[in-house]
């Protein structure tokens, strides 16, 4: 807008601030809009192939939910969570994962009489407030995939698959999965133990963090990057030699069917995860070039009953959006998508352009869609715009054209124009675009 000169005021008059997005949170713009629509089409057509059904659960859930499931003393809930009153008095998060949603929806719609084990999936946004930095937004998209209501490790074999298959259908390189076992009910306690009792007295040389989780957490203490607390853990029991029987066999059946299905696969002593219900196996999605987790996951035998249920062994993966499409952007896989071609029509004169809405919809209820940029008044203009969509095709609509109820069909690649009589319009067209 154009300055409007005005006579010194005595006061400045007050700065309309200009608003911006809130920190941590982006827009998905129409040009970044080509990675969505693929990392959609191929979530679909994964998780259908794996026989996975669509859930959705509200972005807003009770706080107590979170509390329960993900664990009080976890950094999630301890510092991460948007929570806020409602107007009614409840207290509310927006959610910071999707694990609990599911099996809270779960449990309340008795979804177990649906199907047994539910193989569900869902995509949307999560919040945590954190510092935003390479790979962290405070709002990020996950897709992710839970089996519900089964301990049988060949459940693990086929989330781990379902996760692949994802990566895989997006031709990501290399990806690799870190894979641990944390334990269960009855073996986790005396390795706690141990583990506390190795760092006991050497508890002066962990980080500020560390000093904490050593009360709270202690297996946390093994996944921190500080220098000094890499150093110590270098020689702290590890959980493997501490497992059960039954854990023991559970972790040997996982490894052996990720074998046999030739995945690329490194156990990780040390990898444990933030969220408190995990147990059994745990495991996480790498490729050479980033440091960071493009998914990860796990079993989660306990977390129905946490919350109220009867227990419900489980096993589940999320697998973060925005970190895939960095990924593919290092790897320089450019977004593969099959984008229908927009044709573009443009029209001169009134006559003309009064008549073209209604070949317009013509071209779409035949399925094919047009672009346009009717506004415009000149032929140079309108197709400037159509080279600028990449359109394959245009169509021109002059005055004489829609005098003699013909069209002109212009390759905008060659330049080659044809004039066709509009009751054959839509043949035409799509004759041309094959
Ligand atoms: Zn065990
Ligand atoms: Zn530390």
């Amino acid at each position: 807008m154009p300055k409007e000169k005005t006579k010194k005021q005595k006061k400045s008059p007050p700065k309309v601030q200009a608003f911006q997005s809130v920190k941590g949170m982006a827009d998905i713009l129409p040009k970044d809009q080509n990675w969505w629509r693929m990392l959609r089409q191929v979530g679909f057509s994964v998780s259908e192939l794996h026989d996975f059904y669509f859930i959705e659960t509200p972005i807003l859930e009770p706080a107590g939910l979170f509390e329960a499931g993900v664990g009080q003393s976890t950094d999630i809930v301890e510092k991460q969570m948007y929570s806020f009153k409602t107007k009614g008095g409840d207290l509310v998060v927006l959610r910071p994962e999707g694990t609990a949603s599911v099996m809270r929806s779960y449990l309340e719609h008795h979804l177990g009489y649906f199907a047994s084990p539910l193989k569900v999936f869902y995509y949307g946004p999560m919040f945590r407030y954190e510092k935003p930095q390479a790979g962290r937004e405070r709002q990020f998209h996950q897709w992710g995939f839970e089996i519900v209501g089964d301990g049988d490790p060949v459940y693990d074999g086929q989330i781990i698959l379902a996760a692949l298959s994802f990566y895989k259908a997006l031709k990501l390189k290399n990806v690799k999965v870190k894979i641990n076992s944390i334990g269960c009910r009855v073996c986790r306690p005396n390795y706690r133990q141990r583990l506390k009792d190795y760092y006991n007295n050497r508890r002066d040389k962990l980080c500020r963090d560390c000093k904490e989780r050593y009360e709270k957490n202690p297996l946390r203490l093994l996944d921190c990057k500080e220098a000094g607390c890499v150093e110590l853990r270098a020689k702290a029991p590890i959980i493997l030699d501490y497992l059960c029987q039954n854990c023991n066999n559970h972790l040997k059946s996982v490894l052996e069917l990720i074998e046999d299905n030739g995945i690329n696969y490194e156990p990780d002593p040390y990898l444990v995860r933030g969220l408190d219900y995990y147990n059994r196996t745990v495991f996480e999605f790498y490729i050479p070039e980033v440091d960071y987790a493009l998914g990860a996951g796990g079993r989660y035998d306990y977390l129905s009953e946490i919350l109220g249920g009867r227990l419900m062994p489980s096993v589940g993966v999320a697998l973060g959006l925005e970190r895939i499409i960095e990924a593919m952007k290092i790897q320089e896989i450019p977004p593969h998508l099959k984008a229908k071609p927009k044709i573009f029509f443009a029209a001169v004169g009134d006559k003309a352009k009064k008549a073209s809405l209604k070949l317009m919809q013509e071209l779409r209820e035949s399925n094919i869609a047009v672009a346009e940029a009717l506004g415009k008044k000149s032929l140079k203009a309108q197709l400037k715009s159509a080279d600028k969509q990449k359109a394959p095709l245009a169509m021109i609509f002059g005055q004489k054209e829609a005098f003699e109820s013909t069209v002109i069909v212009r390759d905008m690649r060659s330049g080659a124009q044809e004039t066709v009589v509009l009751n054959r319009m839509v043949e035409e067209v799509k004759k041309r675009l094959h």
